[in-house]
């Protein structure tokens, strides 16, 4: 079988130069491998993503040349799919819901170090969830789900990882852009404590919905930013729970500005479409990203 890429970008906006380099990366390497390459929209995020992007997004990648198999599959129209697969975390008891605010957490954390206590964050800066809601009394929390009551389904962590050998939880993993081999590692998934896996505001989470489309779509090899190096600890807990044979990863450095910003933080200038629009064209940026030897 041959094997599958993917790229899957979340229209929060159209793509910048970042994206660019990860979408050729993809292609460059699907190529190589004679493999297949899909363009997946990871739309799950409905108060951040708008169709208008999803547009942006295709003209920029129908502007660059990349060519993709299949058709695009948009996550949105797949909501019924997490939630089965949410619903077998349930089963195990792997899940449960938090109405707590995001100030009702914030209090939280800040009231636990205002006692003193030290407070972990997760590998993205915030605060571990502190618990609110694990071990809540089944009565009020039915109550609450019987009164409608918006609520998050977050993993409980410790019972996910109880009876789990590291290498259960082992995948293989390509070291850079460039490797030829894999090297096989583990990342733990505790440092994301009880991480939110069913958003109170969306019927899935970017992590969920992602683990579920990689086995659905029979992909081989993640290919992303390392900006999501650390998130593949917890993927990869949730592929165990799911039964799901995990892909190959690979994560790629992510590119900054001159100024060493992060290019989501300093996008306008470095918009494909501000490119496009300042008279560079596909071939130029294919250039200026290393990759050159690729056919328009
Ligand atoms: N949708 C994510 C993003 O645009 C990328 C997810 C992935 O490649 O796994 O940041």
């Amino acid at each position: 079988m041959p094997p599958v890429f993917r790229f899957a970008p979340s229209p929060t906006g159209g793509l910048h130069i970042g994206h660019a380099y990860s979408a050729l990366l993809n292609e460059k390497l699907a190529r190589e491998a004679g493999g297949r390459l899909l363009l997946r929209v990871e739309d799950t995020d409905t108060t951040r993503c708008r169709p208008e992007f999803v547009d942006a997004i295709c003209t920029d990648l129908d502007w660059l040349g990349i060519r993709f198999n299949g058709e695009t599959r948009r996550q949105s129209e797949h909501f019924e799919t997490y939630e089965q697969a949410a619903g077998r975390l349930r089963e195990k008891g792997l899940l449960y819901p938090c109405f707590a605010s995001r100030s009702q957490i914030a209090e939280s954390v800040a009231a636990r170090q205002a006692a003193g206590e030290g407070w972990p964050r997760d590998p993205d800066g915030s605060p571990i969830y502190p618990g609110l809601w694990r071990n809540a009394p089944p009565d009020v929390v039915a109550a609450r789900i019987a009164a409608g009551e918006p609520h998050a389904w977050r993993i409980d962590i410790a019972r996910a990882l109880d009876g789990i050998a590291a290498d259960d939880l082992a995948f293989e993993e390509y070291p850079d852009a460039d490797a030829r081999e894999t090297t096989r590692v583990t990342r733990d998934p505790a440092v994301w404590g009880d991480f939110v896996i069913v958003r109170k505001d969306a019927p899935a989470s970017f992590h969920l919905a992602g683990v579920v489309d990689e086995a659905l779509q029979g992909v081989t090899d993640v290919v992303r930013g390392s900006d999501l190096q650390q998130a593949t600890g917890l993927h990869r807990l949730l592929q165990h729970h799911l039964e799901f044979k995990p892909p190959r990863y690979r994560h790629h450095a992510l590119l900054t500005s001159e100024d060493g910003e992060k290019l989501s933080k300093s996008r306008g200038s470095q918009t494909l479409a501000a490119l496009r629009e300042s008279g560079h064209t596909a071939q130029d940026i294919r250039t200026q990203l290393g990759f050159w030897n690729a056919r328009l």
